[in-house]
Parts: C-alpha cells; structure tokens; sequence
C-alpha cells in the first residue's frame, strides 16, 4: 500500500527538516521556505511555492497533502460577528472551528478531538463519545482557516483557545506540536502567552505540561467546589478528585509561573448558591488565579437551567469580595448554535433524519 501524503501543517518546524532531508533528499533550508509559504502567505497548494525548484514542487504535490477539512456549515452572529464552522474531515467525521471578536483582539477556538469521551453533563461535544484524536495538522488546518478568513479583512488571530470539541490533554502530542507549529516564528508566531490550553482535569497530564514549562495559560474546568457536585456533573472527578487536582494546579503555577484559569459553568441548582461560592473562595485560597463565571448554554438533549443574570452577578460579586478575581465571560454568538458541540450535534440529527 502507498504511503499516505504526509499533512504538511502536521509538521513542526524540525520534523519538517528531517523530513526533507531523510525522505526527500533536500537541504534542511527548504523547510524555512515552505513554512513561509503555508503560514507567511498562507498558499493552499504546494504549486503556488515559487521559490522552490519545479521539480520539488512536483515531488511535492505527489508526497505531501494540504488542505484536508472541507467547510460543511458556517454560522455568522447577527450580534457580534463570531462566526462558528463545521468542517467535514477527509474520513467524514465532523468538528467545530470558532472565530471569537473581542475589543482586546481576536481569538480562534480549535477542536483537538472528534466527539469526547468525558461526559461532563452540560456539554453537547461528549454526547456520541469520543469518535477519533484529531492530527496535529488537523488542528493546525483549523487555525488556517480562520486566519485566511481574516485576512481578507486585513485582521491577524492573536490568541488561541484548545478549548473546542475534545480533552487537549488526552490527545496530547498533536496538541502540543499544534503550540510548536503555531508558536513558531517561522510559523504564525502567535505568542505562548496568547495560548489557552483547557482541560477537565487529567491531573498527570498537568504535572507533565507543568514539567515542560511552556509560557501557555492551562484554563481547568472546575466547575463546582465540592467533590459530590462535581462527581454529579463531571466523570473525571471520580478518577482525579479537587484535592489532587488543585495539588496539581499549584505545581503548574510554581514551575511556570502562569497564573491558573478555572471555568465554572453555572447551572440553576446545581452550584450557584452563595455558599458554593464562598466554598470555591475558600478552595481556591492562596493560588495566583482567576475564575471565569460562565453562564452555560442550554443543551436541549441535557435540560439544564442556566442561573440568571442576578444571581450570576451575585456569585461574581461574592468571590471577589473574599479576594478571589472572578469575572462573567460576556456571551459570544448568542443567536448562534454557540454551545460547544451543538452545531456538529445538530448537523449529526439533521443527517440521521434525512
Ligand atoms: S466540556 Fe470538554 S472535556 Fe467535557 S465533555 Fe465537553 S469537550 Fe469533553
């Protein structure tokens, strides 16, 4: 059987130096070339790289592939030009892309598996399991893609969330080449900073990303500040629970520095209460962090109640009054099907009806 074309976004800049030299019988240098043409002028065919030799071209073309996701829906907010894609990969299966506007810049959510297997209750992604991990090019793919949407606008990504379908940490390999890829200065160059990398929680996961000091933000979906409530709504807690995964989180920041991002997903009844804030307050004592409120999208297959507006606020306002800073992530796309998970959800029902 012929080799498959090696996913040339799949490459970090030294594979792709090895690469050329062990297989292709080329110098080392031509790396550098190519990495200009997919991620300076972003070509979407090797035939368009006119600084190399026309038969390299030609190699090219017969060894390698490119684009790979075909664009099967986009979903434009009315209210603030987020603009969500599904995209059909080259076995079929489907993912979410988000491009995000915020007054402070632009960012771009990517999926780094299809479907997920961690069953955290309020989400859509997780509700047919996880199907397959995603490449590190195809989710170097999905950053492309929204950049050449930008640039149409003469707009640049400035920071990128791993935070779409998926666990990054349980697909970890092509998600960290995904960082080297993008981070490059060869590459896009987005800064270490400007990256998010968002987990429910795989606490040997974090002891080993916190080992590699990378300058990236981890973002824990916390969620709840007890192990009962958070058991309830997330299986992972049963494997890793809040005490070994807060262990875990000090040991991230002391080997890095970064402060640590939690998410909390607030859901009517289920860990709103004034006393579930003070105990996150109290949990979270003495951790350089910031807690991102969220007020969670209705998932119809899941039926749970967002809190309201007031009582979010409230929560808000009690954690920083006890010296935790917490802030509600304003709402994106809200005329959109903006839950994660949804669109590809919907699309998987539409085809089962037809
Ligand atoms: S929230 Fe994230 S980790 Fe949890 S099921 Fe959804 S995609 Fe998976």
């Amino acid at each position: 059987m012929a080799p498959m074309p090696v996913h040339l976004y799949g490459l970090t800049l030294e594979q792709m130096q090895e690469w050329l030299t062990a297989d292709m019988q080329q110098p080392a240098y031509r790396a550098k070339q190519i990495y200009h043409w997919l991620y300076q002028r972003r070509v979407e065919d090797v035939t368009a790289m006119s600084d190399l030799p026309a038969f390299l071209r030609a190699e090219l073309v017969a060894a390698t592939r490119l684009a790979t996701l075909r664009e099967v829906t986009r979903q434009v907010s009315k209210l603030d030009g987020t603009t969500k894609f599904l995209f059909a990969l080259e076995d079929g299966a489907t993912i979410e892309t988000v491009i995000m506007r915020h007054d402070y810049g632009i960012s771009v959510c990517v999926s780094t598996q299809v479907g997920c297997k961690m069953g955290c209750k309020f989400c859509a992604s997780t509700l047919g399991g996880l199907i397959r991990h995603l490449t590190a090019g195809e989710i170097v793919e999905q950053l492309l893609v929204a950049q050449r949407m930008l640039d149409a606008e003469g707009l640049r990504v400035s920071s990128v969330v791993l935070m779409g379908s998926g666990e990054p940490l349980e697909n970890y390999d092509p998600s960290m080449a995904f960082i080297d890829i993008v981070t490059d200065a060869e590459g896009l160059g987005i800064g270490q900073r400007h990256i998010t990398v968002s987990t429910v929680g795989l606490v040997p996961a974090i002891y080993r990303l916190a080992d590699e000091r990378r300058g990236i933000t981890l973002a824990v979906s916390l969620h709840a500040a007890d192990d009962e409530t958070r058991s309830r709504m997330m299986p992972i807690n049963k494997a890793y629970n809040i005490a070994r995964l807060l262990e875990a989180c000090h040991y991230y920041y002391e080997k890095t520095s970064r402060r640590i991002s939690f998410e909390y997903a607030l859901i009517a009844g289920h860990n709103d209460s004034r006393d579930q804030a003070r105990a996150l307050a109290d949990l979270l004592k003495g951790l350089p962090c910031h807690v991102n409120l969220i007020p969670v999208n209705y998932v119809p297959e899941r039926n749970l109640e967002r809190t309201s507006a007031n009582q979010i606020r409230a929560f808000a306002k009690e954690l920083n009054d006890l010296g935790t800073p917490a802030t509600v992530r304003r709402e994106m796309g809200g005329d959109i099907a903006a839950a994660c998970g949804q669109l590809r959800a919907e699309h998987a029902a539409i085809k089962a009806g037809s």
